[in-house]
């Protein structure tokens, strides 16, 4: 690795202005402090329409009919629209956190679990992966940081006490019985992944816990449609 390559990081850095993020189907991304970007309705739509449509193509057995060649067209213009849509909303959403936060702490997503990339391709695919490569890349850009974490544990760990909370799928509330923390599940789970980025040196270099973000709450639910 050249030296030009080494990611350097920008000493003028706002680590004030950090926060983690819980990625997810329900809410496209939670951040630690409470704000939700939910997946746009227009782009639900158009799954379910492609999804419609799809199911109309494999009807059409007959390889050489035009009625045929026409669906396939159909299916692939709609496709192309989807993908415009999801890139956009990434944008959006990349650049409406960039400008409220300069270091943002995610889930790696080379490491998640199986659950998850289950999910992941799943009618809804809201390619997290895509949006986390924009997000660093605007990130750099903007002399902000993007940090990746092993997610493992963000979601049943107490962000407060650090007190196993088990929790099921279908539990969205986070209630510890320890430290009486209460708040929705994804907002725990994106404060953890915060914690977790606490050892990088963005943190270490300034001798100041990230944790101080905690006392600022923020106004919700914020749109990125
Ligand atoms: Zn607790």
């Amino acid at each position: 690795m050249s030296p030009l390559e080494v990611p350097t990081i920008n000493p003028n850095i706002d680590i004030e202005k950090s926060v983690g993020i819980d990625l997810g189907l329900k809410d496209f991304l939670v951040t630690g402090d409470g704000l939700y970007v939910p997946i746009p309705q227009y782009y639900r739509k158009a799954q379910k329409r492609l999804t419609k449509e799809q199911r109309k193509l494999a009807h059409k057995k007959n390889k050489a009919s035009k009625r045929r060649a026409k669906q396939v067209r159909k299916v692939a213009k709609l496709h192309a629209k989807i993908a415009r849509q999801r890139k956009e909303f990434h944008h959006k959403t990349a650049v409406l956190l960039l400008r409220k936060y300069e270091v943002i702490a995610h889930e790696n997503l080379n490491i998640k679990g199986l659950a998850r990339t289950r999910l992941a391709k799943s009618v809804h695919d809201a390619g997290w992966g895509t949006f986390i490569t924009i997000l660093a890349n605007k990130a750099e850009k903007a002399g902000c940081l993007t940090i990746g974490v092993n997610p493992s544990g963000t979601t049943q760990m107490c962000s407060d006490c650090d007190a196993h909370v088990p929790k099921t799928l279908s539990d969205r509330w986070h209630a510890c019985p320890d430290c009486s923390l209460e708040l929705h599940r994804d907002e725990n789970s994106g404060r953890n992944m915060l914690k977790k980025a606490e050892g990088h040196p963005v943190f270490k270099a300034r001798g100041v816990r990230s944790t101080s973000w905690t006392m600022k709450r923020e106004a919700r639910p914020l749109s990125a449609g």
